[in-house]
């Protein structure tokens, strides 16, 4: 219908939505809100000043490459770089050489990564063609909204101003202030003696939000405390099923892999919720994984002489839960973390 009364007012203009160098800011927008304020890469929430638009497979990649990512990933034929099938929210890390230098770019966290783009391309595209046809106040908001918060001046600015926002919103409409997701990171001790952390970085939307303050004032427990076993058992997990991944590589005839090294794990959780029982309450946390390994692979030498020494690489992703219980009737400060099952599972191990 509003298509049709745009049409009828001679506003016919669609433009083309792809990246361009320079003036892509409506584009970055829309980015950032379809991917739920965070980096596409990392999940890492980040304040849309930061954020900078990141092609999932490299614009200068050669046609060569290009032709047999696109069979790797089961793009279409006239997969076009530019649009937002292949475009993310990237953070200045994350975009940056350090962060892609280990990236490979055949690997199954590059699938889903496209796969979930193509997923927020119809919105992607509508969001940022709404935007160009924005209004006066329209037009200060997305001024305020993309503003450069490292500037110190903007940012108090922002902040003096932002309150009046936000009433404004609780009375014109409420949901929208509680539909809003917020973030919660929590530093999970993984080692006592190494004192060693894991970040794990927590959505939370209105339900969210209101299990987490159950969890904390009626049943007296931090979020890190609650998820201490859930994450040293899925490390544990994910170390032993890439050394046995490794073991099992039959073309590279490996005999052993030797303990492997975490280079790098992400931990999100998506949603938390909350239920009452008879027996006390019962919170489910549901997230994804994502880890890169390196290990050290010993194998039988081609020739049958001696052995060869070789470095394996994995990159392993995937979802988990987390059921913990609260029981009033045994201890009042104690709620128990029952697995931490990984539902889905994908790994992409190299030896080389
Ligand atoms: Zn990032």
């Amino acid at each position: 219908m509003a298509g049709r009364s745009r049409e009828a007012m001679g506003h016919t203009e669609v433009r083309d939505v792809r990246y361009r160098k320079g003036g892509n800011r409506e584009l970055r927008l829309a980015l950032w809100e379809a991917w739920g304020s965070k980096c596409y890469w990392c999940t890492k929430p980040t304040v849309f000043s930061s954020i900078q638009i990141d092609h999932i497979i490299p614009k200068d990649v050669g046609e060569p490459e290009l032709r047999s990512l696109k069979h790797t990933h089961g793009l279409p034929h006239d997969f076009d770089l530019n649009d937002p099938q292949n475009l993310g929210p990237a953070c200045v890390e994350c975009n940056g050489p350090d962060g892609k230098r280990n990236r490979t770019y055949h690997a199954a966290s590059v699938t889903d990564r496209l796969d979930r783009a193509a997923e927020h391309r119809a919105k992607v595209i509508d969001r940022v063609q709404r935007l160009g046809r924005s209004g006066k106040v329209a037009a200060h908001l997305l001024e305020a909204v993309t503003a450069d918060f490292s500037d110190s001046d903007l940012r108090q600015e922002f902040l003096e101003v932002a309150p009046a926002v936000v009433r404004l919103l609780a009375v014109m409409d409420p949901q929208l202030l509680v539909d809003h997701q917020s973030f919660r990171e929590v530093e999970v001790a993984v080692c006592e003696e190494t004192g060693d952390y894991q970040r794990v970085d927590v959505t939370l939307d209105a339900r969210g939000r209101s299990a987490v303050s159950t969890l904390e004032e009626d049943c007296d427990t931090e979020l890190a405390d609650l998820l201490q076993a859930p994450v040293v058992q899925l490390t544990d997990e994910l170390r032993n099923r890439v050394t046995a991944g490794f073991e099992a590589i039959e073309s590279s005839d490996p005999i052993t892999a030797g303990p492997p090294t975490l280079d790098y794990l992400r931990i999100d959780v998506d949603s938390v919720d909350y239920r009452g029982s008879a027996d006390g309450i019962e919170f489910t946390f549901n997230g994804t994984f994502e880890g890169v390994f390196t290990a050290s692979v010993v194998r039988v030498a081609p020739d049958g002489e001696g052995t060869d020494d070789l470095q394996g690489d994995a990159v392993v992703n995937g979802t988990f839960s987390v059921v913990a219980a609260w029981d009033p009737t045994t201890e009042l400060a104690d709620v128990s973390a029952g697995d931490c099952t990984d539902e889905t599972w994908e790994e992409d191990l190299h030896v080389a």
